[in-house]
């Protein structure tokens, strides 16, 4: 019974989404079924800045003189204009809760 329900879902779901598709934040394409807010494409293609793999990183550098911290970085670079700035505003207005980037192992889970 769980398993005709669980497929009946699907097919609600997938008809549903041919009205209101799910759309990535940053491009604006269809997502399939495992991905949220944003495509794989999308994922892969973020301008990461490995910053936290790098001691006196440029955003460590920015609180030098101004506040005592232990560590600071940044998860990707913003670029004004870029498709990811669309993301950075879906982020900062999203409610409280918890967003997960991507579904693959190396995903980023933000708490908001
Ligand atoms: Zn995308």
């Amino acid at each position: 019974m769980k398993r005709i329900l669980t497929a009946l879902n699907d097919y609600l779901q997938d008809f549903s989404s041919l009205i209101y598709p799910n759309l990535c934040i940053c491009c604006n394409e269809s997502l399939v079924k495992q991905e949220q807010h944003f495509c794989t494409r999308c994922a892969i293609g973020l301008p990461r800045t490995y910053y936290h793999l790098a001691s006196m990183n440029p955003v460590e550098q920015l609180f030098w003189g101004r506040v005592k911290i232990e560590k600071a970085t940044s998860f990707f670079l913003f670029q004004k204009g870029s498709k990811y700035q669309k993301l950075l505003h879906h982020l900062v207005n999203m409610p409280h809760g918890i967003v997960t980037v991507g579904k693959f192992p190396n995903c980023l889970t933000l708490p908001m």
